[in-house]
């Protein structure tokens, strides 16, 4: 049980961050959610967290492009419920192009979200874990923290970097309670696959049948898309005192894809 327990999830508005945010509710954590969106469907997300599982549920309206939001958020959540626990760092977007297309604002904006965030917010929230002796860093990372596929040089190469990220903030606080790991997901159906499947068809000239099957399953040997539902479930046990000698690892979620 994770009562008594202060979360803040970023991207959390949508995808597997709301489903890790509403996993660690269910086992009784206070949550900071977000993310980007429409201010009415969150206010009913962030009432529905409170609702279903009688617990605290705040908003954080913060960009994750720009560094000194993430610090805020971080610091305005541990004052509001006392203290910041667990951070899951799992606010991300893709675009896919090959390289010399690439525009460089969508490269840039990758590494700011999907990597510089997760430094700003670990550099904000480590001092208080490390302080209270307790504290789990979860960050999303990607099969693509292992391996890379054609046209993503962004979201690889951030990945890559969480992974690199994960093992070296695990060292520095190996001895003060605070485990870091990353989770390394294969395909899983969320906003943020369908919307890249467009632009796949393009630079691939493939019908979305075919991106489908022959690019994003052609990957994943179970031929599932891996469930929200699963990434939540090992977020929960990574948060358990039975996961505290796991750290500065990045655990495949991937159907054996990265097995290949
Ligand atoms: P999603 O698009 O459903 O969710 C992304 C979340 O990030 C949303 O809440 C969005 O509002 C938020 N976000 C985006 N830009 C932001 C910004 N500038 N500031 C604050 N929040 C911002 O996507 P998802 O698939 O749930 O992705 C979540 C994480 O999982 C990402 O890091 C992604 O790279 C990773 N991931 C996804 C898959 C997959 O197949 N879906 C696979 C491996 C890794």
């Amino acid at each position: 049980s994770l009562t008594s327990k202060n979360a803040l999830v970023t991207g959390s508005t949508s995808g597997i961050g709301l489903a890790i945010a509403r996993a660690f509710a269910a086992e009784g954590a206070n949550i900071t959610i977000n993310g980007l969106g429409d201010p009415g469907e969150i206010e009913k997300e962030r009432v529905a967290i409170e609702a279903d599982f009688g617990v605290q549920c705040r908003y954080s309206g913060a960009n994750m492009l720009k560094g000194e939001e993430v610090t805020a958020m971080v610091q305005e959540a541990e004052k509001a419920f006392g203290s910041l626990d667990i951070l899951v760092n799992n606010a991300g977007i893709q675009f896919v192009a090959p390289i010399e297309e690439f525009p460089d604002d969508k490269w840039e904006a990758i590494i700011r979200i999907n990597l510089l965030a997760a430094f700003y917010a670990i550099k904000a929230a480590l001092p208080g874990m490390k302080a209270r002796k307790w504290g789990r860093i979860i960050n999303t990372a990607s099969a693509h923290a292992l391996v890379a596929s054609p046209f993503k040089s962004a979201y690889v190469s951030a990945k890559h970097g969480i992974a690199g990220l994960t093992k070296t903030v695990a060292l520095e606080a190996a001895q003060h309670g605070v485990t870091v790991n990353a989770i390394a997901p294969g395909y899983v159906w969320t906003p943020l696959v369908e919307k890249q499947i467009p632009d796949t068809m393009k630079a691939r000239n493939m019908t979305e049948e075919q991106v489908k099957n022959d690019v994003l399953l052609a990957a994943q040997p179970t031929k599932e898309f891996v469930t929200v539902e699963e990434i939540a479930a090992l977020s929960v046990f990574l948060c358990s005192d039975a996961a505290k000698q796991i750290t500065g690892t990045t655990l495949p979620v991937d159907g054996g894809w990265t097995a290949q």
